[in-house]
C-alpha cells in the first residue's frame, strides 16, 4: 500500500451518488472567510448588473439584445443582423480560444467568482435555505422528519420563494430576447394576448426553479460542458485550488498538548471543515477533482482552522501542482505571461472585427449575361445591379453617385430606399461617351450616398467593343 492508497477510494465514487446509486443529497456549511465576503460583493454587483441592464437603452434600443426569433441582435447598442454572421462566428472562435487558454491558466476561476449558476446558487438560493430552513445540520433534520407543521410552512416557504424568484428572472431573461418592453406589455396586457410570451415565461421559471431546487451541483458535474472539459484543459500549472500536501500530509487529529514537528504530522488536522463548506461534496485533500468548481469554500474554511491551531494560513490556497509539489511559491512566470500576452491579442482581434463592422454592405454586378449596349450616336451603356444591406437603425435613402471616369447613371424603375436591417436592390445603366473610353475594359467607381453621407465606395468595370483595344 503506497502512502496515499487508503485515501484512494474517492476515485471509485462520485460524490452525490451513494452506495445505491440514489443521489446524495449536500448539505453545505455556510462559509464565512475572506474570499466569501468578495464573493459576495462580486456576485451582488453582478446580480445588479444582469437585471439593470434590459432597462438601459443607447438611441431608444436595448444596451443588449438577443432576439432569435427575430434574428436581431444588439451587443453594446450595436445592432447585428443575419448579414454579420461571419462576425460573429470569428468572434465566437476567439473568444473560445479565449476561454480555453484562460482555463490552462487560472483553472476554473470563472465557476467560482462569475458563472450564473454558482452567483444564483450560492448568493440567492442557498442563503434563502439558510434563513427558512437553519444551518447544514438542522436542513439535514429536517428533510430526515416526518410531515408535520413544522417541516410543512418551512418546505413550502423555501418552494414557494424558490419559485417566485424564478419567476422574476424568467421575466428578466425573456428581457434579453424580445426587450424589456414586450414584457412590460406581456405584464400589463395579461397572458390571454401573449399566448406565446406566456408560455416561454412558465418554461424558463419551471427550469430555473428545477435547476436551484433540485438539480443543483449536478449542473457542475454532470451537465455543464465547460466543466465536462476540464480534464483536458488543466495540466500541472494550472492555477486551481489545492490542498498542500506536502505541509499538510501526514494528516492527524489536532491535539495541543502535542508537538506535531517531533511526531512527524503534517498541518491538517483532519477536522473535515474544507468537506463540509463544499457545494459538491468532495474532499479537496484528494487533488484536483472534475466537481471542483473552485468556489474557495474550502480556503475561508481551512484558513479559519490554521489560525485557531495558530498554524499560517494557505494549507488549502490557490497554486498550481507543479508549485505545491515543488513546494515553490506560485510566480507569475514566462509561461502565463505568454498566454496572458495571446489573451489580450485575442480581446483586441474581437474588438477589431467589431470595430471595422460598416453600417451599411453594397456590392455592384454588371448584369449578368449581358454587353455593352449603343445607347445613342454618342454613348455606350452597361446594366448593372445594386444590392445595399442596411445595417442601420432606420430607412435609408439610397444615392449614387459616378467617382469616375466621367459618365451618368440612370437608375431603373423607383429611387432605392432600404428599411432597417432588410435588402434592398436596384438596376440601373451607366453611360459613358464613345470618345471616353480607351479600351474593352475600363475600370469604374461608385460612390453610395445616403442623406448626403458617403456610405461606400465600390470599384467595377464598364465593358465597350474589341475594336478599342486596335
Ligand atoms: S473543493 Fe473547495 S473550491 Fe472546490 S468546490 Fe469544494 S469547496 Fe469549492
Ligand atoms: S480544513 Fe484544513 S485542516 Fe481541516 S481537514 Fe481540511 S485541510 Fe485539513
Amino acid at each position: 500500500m503506497d502512502e496515499f492508497e487508503e485515501f484512494d477510494d474517492f476515485r471509485d465514487r462520485q460524490s452525490t451518488i451513494g452506495e445505491d446509486g440514489n443521489r446524495v443529497w449536500v448539505y453545505p456549511k455556510k462559509p464565512k472567510g475572506k474570499l466569501y465576503n468578495y464573493r459576495k460583493l462580486t456576485s451582488f454587483a453582478l446580480l445588479v448588473i444582469l437585471f439593470a441592464i434590459p432597462f438601459i437603452k443607447v438611441h431608444g434600443d436595448p444596451l443588449l439584445l438577443f432576439n432569435v426569433l427575430e434574428r436581431k441582435f444588439i451587443i453594446f447598442g450595436v445592432m447585428f443582423y443575419p448579414q454579420d454572421f461571419h462576425l460573429f462566428v470569428l468572434s465566437m472562435i476567439a473568444f473560445i480560444v479565449f476561454v480555453v487558454l484562460f482555463t490552462v491558466i487560472f483553472g476554473r476561476i470563472f465557476c467560482g467568482w462569475i458563472c450564473p449558476q454558482t452567483v444564483f446558487m450560492e448568493f440567492l438560493y442557498r442563503p434563502i435555505e439558510y434563513w427558512i430552513e437553519g444551518n447544514h445540520n438542522q436542513q439535514r433534520k429536517l428533510d430526515q422528519s416526518v410531515l408535520g407543521f413544522n417541516k410543512f410552512w418551512r418546505k413550502g416557504l423555501k418552494h414557494f420563494l424558490f419559485f417566485l424568484i424564478s419567476f422574476i428572472t424568467a421575466h428578466f431573461f425573456l428581457a434579453y430576447i424580445t426587450g424589456i418592453e414586450h414584457v412590460k406589455e406581456l405584464i400589463t396586457d395579461g397572458p390571454s394576448t401573449h399566448i406565446g410570451g406566456f408560455v416561454a415565461l412558465i418554461v424558463f421559471s419551471v427550469v430555473h426553479y428545477f435547476v436551484f431546487a433540485k438539480l443543483r451541483e449536478q449542473v457542475c458535474i454532470i451537465i455543464c460542458p465547460y466543466g465536462r472539459l476540464q480534464g483536458v484543459l488543466l495540466d500541472r500549472n494550472s492555477i486551481v485550488i489545492s490542498y498542500d500536501y506536502k505541509r499538510g500530509e501526514p494528516r492527524g487529529k489536532y491535539n495541543p498538548l502535542e508537538n506535531r514537528e517531533a511526531n512527524a504530522k503534517g498541518d491538517c488536522v483532519e477536522c473535515g471543515s474544507c468537506q463540509a463548506v463544499c457545494p459538491t461534496g468532495i474532499d479537496i485533500r484528494n487533488g484536483t477533482q472534475l466537481e471542483c468548481i473552485n468556489c474557495t469554500a474550502c480556503i475561508d474554511a481551512c484558513d479559519l482552522v490554521m489560525q485557531r491551531v495558530h498554524k499560517p494560513e494557505g494549507l488549502i490556497r490557490y497554486a498550481s501542482e507543479r508549485s505545491i509539489a515543488d513546494k515553490t511559491k506560485l510566480k507569475f512566470n514566462i509561461r502565463i505571461l505568454f498566454y496572458s500576452v495571446v489573451l489580450a491579442g485575442l480581446l483586441i482581434l474581437i474588438a477589431f472585427l467589431f470595430s471595422i463592422r460598416t453600417e451599411i454592405e453594397s456590392t455592384i454586378l454588371r448584369q449578368k449575361g449581358t454587353m455593352f449596349q449603343e445607347y445613342d450616336s454618342l454613348h455606350y451603356s452597361n446594366i448593372y445591379m445594386i444590392q445595399v444591406i442596411n445595417k442601420t437603425r432606420g430607412t435609408l435613402p439610397v444615392e449614387l453617385l459616378l467617382d469616375e471616369p466621367a459618365g451618368e447613371i440612370k437608375l431603373i424603375g423607383d429611387p432605392l430606399t432600404v428599411k432597417e436591417g432588410t435588402v434592398g436592390e436596384a438596376q440601373f445603366l451607366l453611360l459613358i461617351k464613345k470618345t471616353d473610353l480607351k479600351s474593352s475594359n475600363t475600370k469604374v467607381e461608385f460612390k453610395v450616398m445616403s442623406n448626403g453621407k458617403e456610405m461606400d465606395e465600390i470599384k467595377s468595370t464598364f465593358v465597350g467593343p474589341n475594336s478599342l483595344d486596335k
